[in-house]
C-alpha cells in the first residue's frame, strides 16, 4: 500500500494498548507500519496497571479466603505472606506478556523501534539519531501518574513504584479517592499493611453512584482500613531509618513506611514535539482530536489516554479499531462512549454501567430505583460480615434500565453481561422476564421487584 514517498504508511508512537492494536490492525489491512516504544511493550495496562494490579488483588484476597475457609471445616495453620514471591512472580508474568506483545507485532509485520519518538514535522518522526517519514502518524503515548507539588512530595511513590517495592510497608498512606487509590488501599490492607486512605473530599469515588460509594466505604471500614476523608497532607519528611513523617493539614503528624499518591494521571505529551509541529493541546496537556481522532495537523492522529476521554484500556482498543476502520477500510468512525461498563477492583469489587441515580434524575422526569442489600451465601458459613449491594436505575416512562451498579465479589464479572443488556436497550420488564441462575448473587439483578 505504501506509495514509497514515505518510509511507512503509519508511524505509531507508543506500544501500549491503543498503539499496539492500531499497529496490528493497520498492518493486517496491508499498511506498512512502524511503532516506537521507549519504555515497555504493552504500556501502562500490562506493565504498571490493570494486569499487575489484578494479580495483586488476587494475592491480597487470600488473606480473607484463609479466614473464611475455617467455617467450611478447613484448618488453616502457619499462614504467612512473602512479598518478594508475589512481586517477583508478578514481574515474571509481565515479562512473559512483554514477549507476547513483541510476537504479536512481529507476526503482524509491524516494525518495532525501541526508543522515544519526537515529531519533527507533519510527516517525520525522530527516534534517537534516525528519522522516519510516514504518510500518517498516530500518537498513542498514554498517560503518567500525577503527584501534586508540596514540601516533601518527592518522597511519595505512585502506583508505578508500588509494583516494585523493595520492602513491603508495615504502615502506608494511600492518597486519592479514585480507582487506583481504593484498589491499592485494598491491596495493601489485604497483604497485611496498616493502611490509611486519605481523600480530600467528603467521600471517595466522586462520579460513582452515591449508594455504591457509601456501600464500599462501609465494607472498607470493616476491613480496618483507616478512611481519612476531608484530609490533606501538607508535608512529608524523611526520617533517619527510611521512615516518613507525614504532617497533615491540621498539624497532626504520623510516621509511616510509604506514602502512595493516586491523584490522577496526566496525558503523556511532554517532549514529543507536538506544539512545534502545531498539534493543539488542551489545558491539561491532552491532545485535542475531532470525531475521527484527527488532531489539528491533518496527518497526525491520537487516541487512548493521551486524548483523555476515558482512561480505560478497552476504550483505547475500541478507538484503535475505529481509527483503522476509518483510515484503511473506508468505514466511518463510530465510537459510542455511552454505557461503558467499568469495574473498580476494590475489595469488594464495584461493577457499574450506565447512569447513576443522580445523573438519571437530571435526564428523566420519572426515575424508579430498585435496590438490594444482602449477605452473600458464601458468608453464611464463613461468618464474614460482608454485604452485597445491587442497584437498578430505571426510566419510569420508557421502562428502560438506565444504570446497573453493584458492590460485591465478582461485581466486575457480573456487570459485563449487564452492559450488553443496557447496550441492547433492555427494559425492566425484560430483566423481570429473565430467569435467574440459582443460587448466585447475580440472580438478584433479575428478581428485584419492589421499587426503593
Ligand atoms: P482518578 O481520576 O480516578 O482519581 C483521582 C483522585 O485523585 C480523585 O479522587 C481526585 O479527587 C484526587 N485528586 C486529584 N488531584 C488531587 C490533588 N491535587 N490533591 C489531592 N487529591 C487529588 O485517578 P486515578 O489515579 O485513581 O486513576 C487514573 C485513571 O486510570 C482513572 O480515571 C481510570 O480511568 C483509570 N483506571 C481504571 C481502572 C479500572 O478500570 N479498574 C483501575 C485504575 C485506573 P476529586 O475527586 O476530589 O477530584
Amino acid at each position: 500500500m505504501n506509495n514509497r514517498t514515505f518510509d511507512v504508511d503509519l508511524f505509531v508512537i507508543g506500544a501500549g494498548s491503543g498503539g499496539v492494536r492500531a499497529s496490528r490492525m493497520a498492518a493486517a489491512e496491508g499498511a506498512s507500519v512502524a511503532v516506537a516504544e521507549g519504555r515497555f511493550l504493552g504500556g501502562t495496562c500490562v506493565n504498571v496497571g490493570c494486569v499487575p494490579k489484578k494479580l495483586f488483588v488476587y494475592g491480597a484476597h487470600y488473606h480473607e479466603d484463609f479466614e473464611d475457609a475455617k467455617g467450611y471445616g478447613w484448618t488453616v495453620e502457619g499462614v504467612s505472606f512473602d512479598w518478594q514471591v508475589l512481586r517477583d512472580n508478578k514481574t515474571r508474568e509481565i515479562e512473559r506478556l512483554n514477549g507476547v506483545y513483541e510476537n504479536l507485532l512481529n507476526h503482524a509485520g509491524v516494525e518495532l523501534i525501541i526508543g522515544y519518538a519526537v515529531l519533527i514535522d507533519q510527516h517525520t518522526v525522530e527516534v534517537g539519531d534516525k528519522r522516519y517519514t510516514a504518510e500518517r502518524i498516530l500518537v498513542a503515548s498514554g498517560s503518567k501518574a500525577f503527584v501534586p507539588d508540596f514540601p516533601g512530595s518527592e518522597h511519595a511513590i505512585t502506583s508505578d513504584e508500588a509494583f516494585y517495592l523493595e520492602k513491603f510497608p508495615k504502615k502506608v498512606i494511600v492518597v486519592g479517592g479514585g480507582y487506583i487509590a481504593v484498589e491499592f488501599a485494598g491491596i495493601f490492607a489485604g497483604l497485611g499493611a496498616d493502611t490509611v486512605l486519605s481523600y480530600r473530599g467528603d467521600l471517595f469515588l466522586r462520579g460513582f453512584d452515591d449508594d455504591v460509594r457509601t456501600s464500599l466505604r462501609d465494607e472498607m471500614l470493616k476491613k480496618q482500613i483507616d478512611l481519612k476523608f476531608n484530609s490533606t497532607i501538607s508535608k512529608i519528611e524523611k526520617l533517619q531509618d527510611e521512615q516518613l513523617q507525614v504532617t497533615w493539614q491540621d498539624g497532626t503528624t504520623e510516621t509511616v513506611d510509604a506514602v502512595m499518591y493516586a491523584t490522577g494521571r496526566l496525558p503523556n505529551t511532554e517532549g514529543l514535539g507536538l506544539k512545534q509541529v502545531g498539534v493543539e493541546l488542551a489545558e491539561n496537556g491532552a491532545i485535542k482530536v475531532d470525531d475521527n481522532f484527527q488532531t489539528s495537523v491533518s496527518t497526525i492522529y491520537a487516541l487512548g489516554d493521551v486524548i483523555d476521554r476515558f482512561q480505560l484500556t478497552p476504550v483505547a482498543l475500541a478507538e484503535a479499531m475505529a481509527l483503522v476502520g476509518h483510515l484503511y477500510k473506508g468505514q466511518p468512525v463510530v465510537m459510542d462512549y455511552s454505557n461503558i461498563a467499568t469495574a473498580v477492583f476494590s475489595q469488594p469489587n464495584i461493577g457499574t454501567v450506565g447512569l447513576t441515580e443522580e445523573q438519571a434524575r437530571k435526564q428523566c422526569s420519572h426515575v424508579v430505583i430498585y435496590k438490594s442489600d444482602f449477605r452473600h451465601m458464601k458468608h453464611t458459613l464463613s461468618g464474614r460480615d460482608e454485604r452485597v449491594f445491587m442497584k437498578l436505575v430505571v426510566d419510569g416512562d420508557s421502562d428502560r434500565v438506565m444504570g446497573c451498579h453493584m458492590v460485591g465479589s465478582d461485581a466486575g464479572e457480573i456487570t459485563q453481561g449487564l452492559a450488553i443488556a443496557l447496550k441492547a436497550g433492555a427494559t425492566k420488564a425484560i430483566f423481570d422476564q429473565t430467569i435467574g441462575i440459582h443460587p448466585t448473587a447475580a440472580e438478584e439483578f433479575v428478581t428485584m421487584r419492589t421499587p426503593a
